[in-house]
């Protein structure tokens, strides 16, 4: 259960993005994926959440085939793209809820996915009126409200300030106590701030996979 890649490839035309990769997130575990720009993290999330296909290989979501059971996966995984389309114009509220109603969700989770986020103070602003900090919030909320159990994040705190940066941490803390997160990041402190696990990617290969306390322990 959680999340199992098992021998993925892909390649862009002549380029291989990724290269025979395979490791596992336990359920309810935070696990951080690390590596530098171009080390693959961002197209190896496009394929967990099924908007891109791998060469070679399967990936599942709680036991579910990405390739072969793709409804059943989207249910049980929330994405916070890299670069997230956030509808500017929109207010929060007005955002969240056009987004409820194309995925079907009922109106309450609405409220309870903007108190979750802290985001009730700016529930009534339009998104273009917040800071990075608030924007990635109202995209986590967007990630949270069919209350997935498996949450990809792909550089959730990338461009934010300090205070948004400690802010936004916590929030995913909060929110990892009920479910199993996947996260990419190039930075090791955010990292050790928020994950019991490391995958550490580096041109396509997976390097090291390990635990916190035991990869400081072989330093
Ligand atoms: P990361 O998220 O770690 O920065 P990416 O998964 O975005 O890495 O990219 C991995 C490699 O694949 C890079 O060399 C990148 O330039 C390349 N790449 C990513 N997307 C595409 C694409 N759509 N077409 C061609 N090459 C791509
Ligand atoms: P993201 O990480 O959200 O994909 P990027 O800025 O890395 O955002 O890439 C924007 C778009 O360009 C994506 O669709 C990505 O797949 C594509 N892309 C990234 N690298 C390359 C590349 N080397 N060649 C062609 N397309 C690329």
């Amino acid at each position: 259960m959680g999340i199992e890649v098992k021998n993925i490839t892909k390649y862009y035309g002549d380029q291989q993005a990724l290269n025979d990769v395979s490791f596992s997130v336990g359920k309810g575990e935070i696990v951080g994926f690390l590596g530098p720009n171009g080390a693959g993290k961002s197209t190896m999330m496009k394929i967990l959440t099924g908007y891109i296909t791998p060469n070679k290989g399967e990936a599942f979501i709680n036991g579910n085939s990405v390739k072969d059971e793709i409804k059943k996966v989207q249910q049980e995984i929330g994405y916070l793209p890299e670069h997230n389309p956030l509808y500017l114009e929109m207010y929060v509220r007005e955002y969240l809820n056009f987004l409820a109603r194309i995925h079907r969700v009922p109106q309450k989770r609405i409220a309870e996915v903007i108190q979750l986020t802290g985001l009730t103070p700016e529930a009534n602003k339009k998104i273009e009126q917040l800071s990075k900090g608030y924007r990635q919030r109202v995209g986590i909320a967007a990630a949270l409200l069919h209350d997935p159990k498996v949450l990809i994040l792909d550089e959730p705190t990338t461009g934010l300030d300090p205070n948004q940066l400690v802010e936004i941490r916590n929030l995913i803390k909060k929110v990892g106590e009920e479910k199993t997160i996947f996260l990419s990041t190039h930075i090791m402190q955010e990292v050790e701030a928020l994950c019991e696990r490391v995958v550490i990617i580096n041109k396509g290969c997976i390097v090291t996979d390990k635990k916190l306390a035991d990869l400081k322990g072989s330093e």
